[in-house]
This record gives C-alpha cells, structure tokens and sequence, in this order.
C-alpha cells in the first residue's frame, strides 16, 4: 500500500473521539463520521481549534466518497456486526490501495475471515488493537498492528505519531499478518483481567481479613508503585481506594456495587488458550472471578445459607508486594506463553520482546517489569518460558514464598484468593519434575484401555489391572 493521502474515522465514542483528537492535534488532517450525525457536530465544537484540520460528513459513505485516494479508514465502533457492516459499505466505495483499519476489540478470528474477505476485493485490510482506554486514545495509546508489512508502512508515520512513547520509541508496531495485532491486544485483556483481579484480592484480604481501611490499604498501593510493583494499575488501585465519595464522605469504593461486566477480551484470551492445549491458570481465574462478581443477588443470598466462618489474616505488607509480583510475573509469563503457541499456530512470527516493548507505555499493563521481559526474551530462555529465565526465576524464587503464605493464610482463614491460588498452583506444578499424572495415566488406562508411556520404554503399555 502506498502512504496514505487522506485520513478517516468512523465512529466517535470514546475512544473514536480521543483517537481522532489525538490524530488531529499530531498535525494530520482527518476526515470523521458517526453513525448518529449529532456526535459529529459535538464532536466538531470540542475539538475547538483542532477542527481546521477537521472534516466532518453526514455518513461513512458521504466520507468515504469525499476523501481522496489512497484512504485509510479506522472504524472505531463496536466488534462484531458494526464491523462487518462497515466494510460491506466501504468496499462499494473505496478503490484498490484504500485501507480498512479495525482499531475496535475485534475477535482475531474475525479478522482473519475479513482480511481474506476484504484482501480479496483487493483493498487492505488492518486488524489495530489500540490500548490504553480513553486516557491513552487521546494521549498516546499502545498500537498493535495486524497485517501485511506494505500495509503498515502506508500508516505508520500516522501510527508512530499517535502512540504513546518510552524513552522517544513509539510503543506501536507491526506485530504479524491478519489476526496477530488484534491477538496480542486479546491477550493484553487477559493478562490485565488477572493482574486487577490479584490486586482485588490483596485488597480484600487487607481490608476484610486485616480489618484496614480503604485509604490506609490505597497508601500501601502507593508507596508499592515506587518499587518493585510500579505500574499503572498500582498506581491507580492507590488513588482509587485513597479517594472519598463527594456525596457520602465514604471511601469511594464503598459506593460501588461489587459486580463487574466483561465485554469478551478476557473470555477469549482463556478459551483461545484451551483450544490451542495451553493453560492461563490465572487469567481463567479472573475471568471466572468476574462471573462470579456477576452473581451479586446468589451471593448475598448464599452468605447466611452457607454461613461460612471468617477468621482474621495477619500478614506484613511485605508479603502482600511479593505475593503480588510473583502473581503478576505469573500473569505475564501465561500470556507469553499463549502468544508463543498462537504464533506457531499461526504462523505469525511474534516477537515477544517487542512486545513487551510497546506495552512500556500508553496501555493498561503498563508496568516496570516489561524492560526485565524484554530483556529476558532477547537472552537465554530455557525452555521459552518466561519464568526460567535466570533474571525471573531469581525474582520468583524470592517471592514465591510470600505467595505460598498470602495464599496459605487466605484459605485457612476462608478469603478467596482465585488467582493468587491458580497462578500459584501453576508455577509450583513448573517447578516440579515429576507429578502426578503417572497415576492420571494408570486411571485412563485401566477404565479405557488407553495406554500409557512406560519411564524408559514403550508408548502403547498396559498396566497390571486386570491380571
Ligand atoms: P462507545 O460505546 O463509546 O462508542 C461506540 C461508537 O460506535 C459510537 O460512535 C457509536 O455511534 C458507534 N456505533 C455503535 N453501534 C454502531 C453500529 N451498529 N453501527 C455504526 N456505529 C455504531 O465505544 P468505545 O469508543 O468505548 O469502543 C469502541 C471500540 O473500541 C470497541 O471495539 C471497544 O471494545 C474498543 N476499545 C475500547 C476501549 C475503552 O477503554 N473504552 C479501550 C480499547 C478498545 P453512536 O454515536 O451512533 O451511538
């Protein structure tokens, strides 16, 4: 594809109107239209001064048709049928060398059907997971391109300009073909689905097993950012449990119900990694967790049903920063390992150092540990696991026992720790060469003839059960 002429988006909500914005105030001029026209004059009056280089229209179509080829059109609406919808009306329109950008949560495989789809019309097609959430949309997001390389080109001076920056480099590149950019964002989901809910849990057992309050256990979230767990998530979990309701002088947390939604990045992130033969111990966890917090009226039902006694926990604020980096390096290491198997499967050739790369900057997970994962990507990894390499095996070996007795103590005294216990449960099971699967094995065999491989011997044996 050849660099872009004109710029388009579709789509003004969130994060289409932070993009845009961001587009805007980069020096690029940009075309806009939503799907109800009144955002599109709403949108002109709040972009004040960045509206020079703004042109508004009526519909997709009536910007599509106004804008001079090549055109590159990001759609920033919701994945699925507005997707598809989209491209059904701009393939009518646009001409060989326009491109389709999907910058919304699209399910790769979607992106891979419309890659062909599109491709085949012979118009390009570029599967964008941006992250960052409306912050990073206006300011600098982490930009994951899926597609081909000429694709990428023809947007990158755009791409480079928008995205966030660490140390001067644009946390954005071309991360594979098709489906690749919108995957690792998918993963990205995941890995921060398991990171938030581990730090729910350290703050549930402080506050419901210590009996600390909100802002004393936001001021330890603070004072971690400055260390070993320094990342955006801490740093807002601190500010979060730190602020008071305007209304009712409590603690903010303390007004919202404790019930979240799931849009599907998450989910997919875990069935992905089934389908592939992986396991995500601890994204499974908080993926689960959060259906579980969905259940709100069962568990205020259960609660006197099954009675269950608590006991207070008493643990040093060490244990928790430990307990949570082990976690979250466990968190990181499973999503790895799922970006690894789908690059095989796919044939993507992601480079997981660069990856960590971009997600130093503008995305969610943005945290201190991702220039140790580069690192350890572009060193000595046995195995390809992230967790055997010298710099994070040393780290886990230190913080693993701390993890042992925040979980240990959580169950004794009957506080849920899901992902805490998931990832733990897998790293322990890493750490061991022999386990018990042997007697998995022996079980199969002898209800179903199934067969096991002998230690040193024959795939096919068969024990002595029916002697
Ligand atoms: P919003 O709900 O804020 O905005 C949705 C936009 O899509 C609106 O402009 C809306 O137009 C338009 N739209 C909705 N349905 C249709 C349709 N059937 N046909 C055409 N246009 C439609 O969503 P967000 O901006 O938050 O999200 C957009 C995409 O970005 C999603 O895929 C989301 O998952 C992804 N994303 C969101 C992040 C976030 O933090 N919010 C972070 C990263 C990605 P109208 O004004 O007419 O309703």
């Amino acid at each position: 594809m050849a660099q872009i002429a004109t710029l388009g988006l579709y789509g003004l909500g969130t994060m289409g109107s932070a993009l845009a914005l961001n587009i805007l105030d980069n020096g690029f001029g940009l075309h806009v239209a939503n799907r109800t026209e009144t955002v599109t004059s709403a949108f002109r009056a709040e972009a004040g001064a960045l509206a020079a280089r703004l042109t508004t229209h009526a519909s997709l179509a009536d910007m599509a048709r106004a804008m001079a080829a090549p055109r590159a059109i990001i759609l920033m609406v919701p994945a699925g049928a507005p997707v598809d919808d989209a491209i059904e009306e701009l393939s009518a329109i646009l001409e060989p060398g326009d491109a389709i950008i999907d910058a919304g949560n699209t399910d790769f495989h979607d992106t891979r059907r419309r890659t062909a789809l599109v491709e085949g019309r012979g118009l390009t097609f570029i599967g964008m997971g941006v992250s960052g959430g409306e912050e990073g949309a206006r300011n600098g997001p982490s930009i994951m391109v899926g597609g081909t390389r000429a694709a990428f080109e023809g947007i990158k001076p755009v791409i480079d300009s928008i995205a966030a920056k660490f140390d001067g480099s644009p946390c954005a590149d071309h991360l594979g073909p098709d489906g690749a950019g919108h995957f690792v964002k998918t993963v990205h989901n995941g890995i921060e689905y398991a990171d938030m809910q581990m730090l729910a849990e350290a703050y549930g057992l402080m506050r419901y097993g210590q009996g600390m309050a909100p802002a004393e256990i936001g001021a330890r979230f603070e004072a971690w950012d400055k260390g070993v767990l320094k990342s955006y998530l801490v740093e807002i979990t601190g500010k979060v449990l730190q602020a008071v309701d305007g209304e009712t002088g409590k603690p903010a947390v303390d007004v919202i119900l404790d019930r979240a939604g799931q849009k599907g990045t998450g989910r997919w992130t875990v069935i992905e990694a089934l389908k592939m033969g992986q396991s995500a111990s601890a994204i499974e966890a908080a993926v689960g967790a959060r259906s579980w917090s969905s259940e709100k009226t069962s568990r205020v039902a259960g609660e006197p049903i099954l009675s269950l006694p608590r006991e207070a926990v008493d643990l040093p604020a060490s244990d928790y920063e430990s307990a949570l980096l082990a976690g979250r390096i466990i968190a990181y290491a499973q999503g790895f390992r799922i970006l690894a198997t789908a690059s095989a499967d796919y044939d993507w050739g992601l480079d997981f150092a660069r990856i960590a790369e971009i997600w130093r900057a503008g995305c969610i997970i943005r945290s201190a540990l991702l220039d140790d994962i580069s690192a350890a990507f572009r060193g000595d990894l046995p195995e390809g696991q992230l967790i055997f390499a010298p710099s994070f095996a040393g780290m886990l070996r230190d913080a693993v026992p701390a993890l042992r007795r925040v979980v240990a103590a959580a169950v004794g005294a009957g506080h849920p720790v899901p992902a805490l216990s998931a990832g733990l449960a897998w790293v322990e099971t890493m750490g061991q060469g022999r386990g018990t699967t042997d007697l998995i094995q022996a079980q199969r065999d002898f209800f179903g003839m199934h067969g096991f491989e002998r230690i040193g011997g024959e795939a096919g044996s068969h024990g002595p059960w029916w002697d």
